[in-house]
Formats: structure tokens, C-alpha cells, sequence
């Protein structure tokens, strides 16, 4: 068992990104986002126009990407192939397109490597659908974040008008459905929460509450 990895799973719009950037700063841990590394391929995977390609095409792409996250005066920021494509991975297109791929083994088999790499170090929180059940059964803390749908959608709504997107809520939400319907329903490696992991739904919380119960879980068990 690994005692310094913490997995968080759970679909969209639960408050995992927040509640991850800010527990990995309590605890001086780094912050692993998989999401992005799935969006960074699907940016990838476009700007190399092979966005409806076969295996092969998408399986070159993947073995040739470079993708790393760095801290800049801006913040935390991720870099393909040397392009800062923080911001661009975030559309609505790019989202779709990440989930689409995320269901092909060529992807997944790729990402499992570099997921893996990445937390051999320890000290490490990493988000994403299937860290518990798939990346690091091994890990010794693993929560699963949920809220209710529409509570989900408000969120990732609001969310995406501050960033300055031109989008409906109507599209939000049939895009969050499908999203999540794809994610708990394909053959590898489904969005759920693993057998071991503490389940916590954040519809009626403050993220803020959120960590403190993750954070007296933790001190919990290492006691
Ligand atoms: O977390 P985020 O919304 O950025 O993830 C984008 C997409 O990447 C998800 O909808 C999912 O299809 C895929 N993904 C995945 N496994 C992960 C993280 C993300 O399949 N560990």
C-alpha cells in the first residue's frame, strides 16, 4: 500500500479540481490533474487532424506527444508538444473530443505509463475517473467525490462563462450527461468508485468542507 498517494475520482462538476489544488497545498503534495493529459491528447489528436482516425494514427500521436505541467508566475500551466494549451483544452470541443478518446485502449494504455511515472515519487494527489480503480490500486486514500447532476451542471456552467465561453446551459447539460454516461458506461476502465474508496457527495457541502472531511480521514487512519 502506498500511504503517501491520494486518489480522487468522480464525474464532472463534483469540486475534485478544488479540493485537489488545495489538499495537495496543505500537505505539500503535487497536484496531478489526468484530465488534463486526456484533453492534451485530444488537443493533440486535432491539431495533427487525425481526430477521426483509426488506432494507428492516434496510437502515433500518443507515443510521440510531449505533455508536462510547470509552475509559472501565472500559476500552475500545461504545455504539448511546447504549446500552453491551459486554456484551449478547456472548450466544450476539446472536452468531448477527450472523452471520445478515453475509451480507446490505444489512450489509455499510453496515459496508464506516464499516470504511473508521474507517481512513483509518492506525495502525490491525482484526479481523474479511475486512479483507484485502475492507475494506483495501491494507494491508501481514496475518495470519491459525486454531487447531484444538476447541482454539477450549475457548476461547470458558471465555470465556463468566467472563462469567457458563449455557451448554453441547455449544451452544458446535455453535454454533462452524455459525458457521464460515456465515462461510467465503456468497457475500460468505467468511471466508479473503487471497493476501498470513502464516497463523499458535495451537493449540500462547501468544497471547503469537503477537505476538512478528506483531511480527518487521512489523520484518522495514519494515527
Ligand atoms: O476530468 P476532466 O473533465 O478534465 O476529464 C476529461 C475527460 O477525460 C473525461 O470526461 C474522461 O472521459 C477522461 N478521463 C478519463 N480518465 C481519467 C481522467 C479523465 O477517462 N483518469
Amino acid at each position: 500500500m502506498k500511504d503517501n498517494l491520494i486518489t480522487i475520482d468522480g464525474p464532472a462538476g463534483a469540486g475534485k479540481t478544488t479540493v485537489s489544488r488545495e489538499l495537495a497545498r496543505r500537505l505539500g503534495y503535487t497536484y496531478v490533474d489526468t484530465g488534463a493529459l486526456y484533453r492534451g491528447v485530444a488537443w493533440a489528436v486535432r491539431t495533427a487532424g487525425c481526430a477521426g482516425g483509426d488506432d494507428e494514427r492516434i496510437g502515433a500521436v500518443c507515443r510521440s506527444v510531449s505533455m508536462y505541467f510547470t509552475d509559472t508566475p501565472r500559476g500552475l500551466r500545461f504545455f504539448v508538444n511546447g504549446e500552453d494549451v491551459s486554456d484551449a483544452i478547456r472548450t466544450q470541443e476539446i472536452t468531448m473530443l477527450a472523452s471520445a478518446l478515453s475509451a480507446r485502449a490505444v489512450v489509455r494504455d499510453a496515459l496508464l505509463g506516464v499516470q504511473r511515472r508521474l507517481g512513483a515519487e509518492g506525495n502525490a494527489i491525482f484526479e481523474g475517473r479511475d486512479m483507484g480503480t485502475v492507475v494506483f490500486p495501491e494507494a491508501r486514500f481514496k475518495f470519491y467525490l459525486d454531487a447531484d447532476p444538476e447541482i454539477r451542471v450549475l457548476r461547470r456552467y458558471k465555470e465556463l462563462l468566467e472563462k469567457g465561453e458563449d455557451i448554453r446551459l441547455e449544451t452544458v447539460r446535455q453535454n454533462m450527461q452524455k459525458r457521464d454516461q460515456d465515462d461510467s458506461s465503456r468497457a475500460l476502465a468505467p468511471l466508479k468508485p473503487a471497493p476501498d474508496a470513502v464516497r463523499i457527495d458535495s451537493t449540500a457541502m462547501s468544497l471547503d468542507q469537503v477537505i476538512v472531511v478528506i483531511l480527518e480521514h487521512i489523520s484518522k487512519r495514519r494515527k
